[in-house]
């Protein structure tokens, strides 16, 4: 699960605060010249689905399930850069999205302290990756849709859709990157006056 940085023990960011760019989180440093891969082995997308606290159990994962979750990832990271930038998605990207949504997805569940849980029983990567299809069409199809944003963090260029009344967060996530960023502020400061 994810610590209170929002970073999963595996480095996973989640405190981004929607699943599908939670998902695109997991190609970090977009801005950098050689962004990091976060899924580098099927392990790793079997482990995200478990930090997530999307399933409980390690769920088995392939070469083919790890490439068909690249493929998603980055269908709706560039689906939602047209949106944020007023256009539509592609159609090749709508397309993989679409699949992907209609497809059986977790289900929903309330659990016994009236929070939200996921059914478990067979659940599998391909369902998990069908919930996150699904939440990507409904961020970029919704109200939210003129409040997607790009981490203003060095490098960071996460995908965030900014909740604040005013509209002018520019993290992706305060414990991360905006961290990061004061304090680095922070150092430069007392470097100038030390
Ligand atoms: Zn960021």
């Amino acid at each position: 699960m994810a610590n209170s940085d929002g970073i999963g023990d595996s480095g996973f960011r989640f405190g981004n605060g929607r699943l599908c760019f939670t998902f695109t989180a997991t190609l970090g440093d977009r801005g950098a010249p050689v962004p990091l891969e976060r899924l580098a082995v099927p392990g790793d997308l079997a482990r995200w689905c478990v930090e997530a606290g999307l399933l409980d159990e390690t769920p088995p994962a392939g070469a083919a399930a790890l490439a068909g979750a690249r493929r998603l990832r980055e269908a709706i990271d560039r689906a939602a850069e047209r949106v944020r930038t007023g256009a539509s998605p592609g159609p090749q990207d709508a397309e993989i999205l679409n699949d992907w949504a209609a497809r059986p997805a977790l289900a929903p569940q309330l659990d016994a302290t009236g929070g939200l849980g996921w059914r478990q029983e067979g659940a599998q990567v391909r369902h998990v990756l069908a919930l996150v299809a699904r939440d990507a069409v409904d961020v970029l199809t919704g109200p939210m849709r003129s409040r997607l944003r790009r981490c203003a963090g060095p490098d960071c260029d996460g995908l965030f859709v900014d909740v604040s009344r005013p509209g002018n967060r520019r993290w992706c996530s305060m414990n991360t990157c905006g961290n990061r960023v004061k304090k680095a502020a922070y150092r430069q400061r007392h470097a100038q006056s030390g």
